[in-house]
């Protein structure tokens, strides 16, 4: 059975800043307007969607950014389109997330780290494209010690679809039978969806799953219906099958995951599932005991 969609939602009227380095539309939560935002709880395990959609970028001798922040209870994902961000945190680990690769890290029990614009890529400028995920960790893993996946782009599993319609790139979970790289705590389906124009790709995710696809670049249709370019499209939760038709060459970030039926108390780069644990964390990071970054 066909999957119904809920809603198709417009890319948001406005970027915000995350730092000088990131230009971000943020399509989970989103803002307050009903009919644009997505409830954490909505979209579980998915707690956040950034689309640094692309911007040239000028040269800059000063790595733009954004500097020392903390971490607790879930997942960042970043996903490197175009240009490139380094990272160090309070662990000591540090890399380069470059186009096409994946830096997955389990924040969990807490840790602290900043993301820039890596410094060959900035002193040359040009254009940027990117997403920041987050995902929730079920309550029994929220205090794992903080750990890295880093994907590199031939790590990606690629299923090349026949008749040059284009590539899936399965970054986690499985795909029409091909398995991506990262691992993760709960299912998880990610994948970029790379169409060529003209190409028809069926796929289908669980109905019980919360499952969006966010259009990176072109347009096309989804189960009939047109969804532009940066539209977020969130299905219900009803029927597996997804079928697309690209209008126009498209990419498109799949996201799919069985919701974790649990309580979210969230406070910026902080979620538990209690305001206790939350005042807890923010103490934990004021104190020091996510460790010390320069
Ligand atoms: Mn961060």
């Amino acid at each position: 059975m066909t999957k119904n969609i809920e809603r198709i939602i417009p890319q948001p009227l406005a970027p915000g800043m995350v730092g000088d380095g990131f230009r971000v539309y943020n399509y989970i939560p989103g803002g307050d307007n009903p009919a644009t935002s997505v409830p954490q709880q909505r979209i579980s395990p998915f707690l956040l969607l950034d689309f640094a959609a692309e911007v040239d970028f000028a040269p800059s001798n000063r790595a733009r950014g954004v500097g020392v922040h903390p971490h607790k209870g879930f997942e960042t994902v970043t996903i490197a389109y175009k240009g490139s961000v380094a990272h160090h945190d309070s662990a000591g680990n540090s890399g380069v997330v470059h186009p096409g690769d994946v830096q997955w890290m389990t924040a969990g029990a807490g840790i602290l780290h900043k993301e820039y614009h890596e410094e060959n890529y900035s002193k040359k400028g040009g254009p940027f494209e990117m997403v920041q995920l987050w995902v929730n960790l079920p309550k029994k893993d929220k205090l794992t010690k903080p750990h890295y996946q880093a994907i590199t782009a031939d790590q990606v599993t690629k299923l090349v679809l026949e008749n040059n319609q284009g590539q899936v790139n399965v970054i986690a979970g499985t795909v029409n039978g091909t398995t991506g790289p990262a691992q993760t705590y709960t299912p998880v389906i990610a994948a970029n969806l790379d169409l060529n124009t003209g190409a028809q790709f069926t796929t289908a995710t669980p109905s019980g799953y919360n499952t969006a696809l966010l259009v990176i670049k072109g347009s096309v249709e989804v189960n009939g219906q047109s969804a532009p370019n940066h539209s977020f499209v969130l299905f219900a939760n009803e029927g597996e099958e997804i079928n697309i038709t690209a209008t126009e060459s498209a990419t498109l970030l799949l996201l799919s995951g069985e919701p974790i039926n649990e309580p979210i108390a969230a406070y910026g780069p902080f979620v538990m599932n209690t305001k206790e644990e939350l005042i807890q964390s923010i103490h934990e990071a004021q104190s020091g005991k996510f460790g010390t970054l320069k």
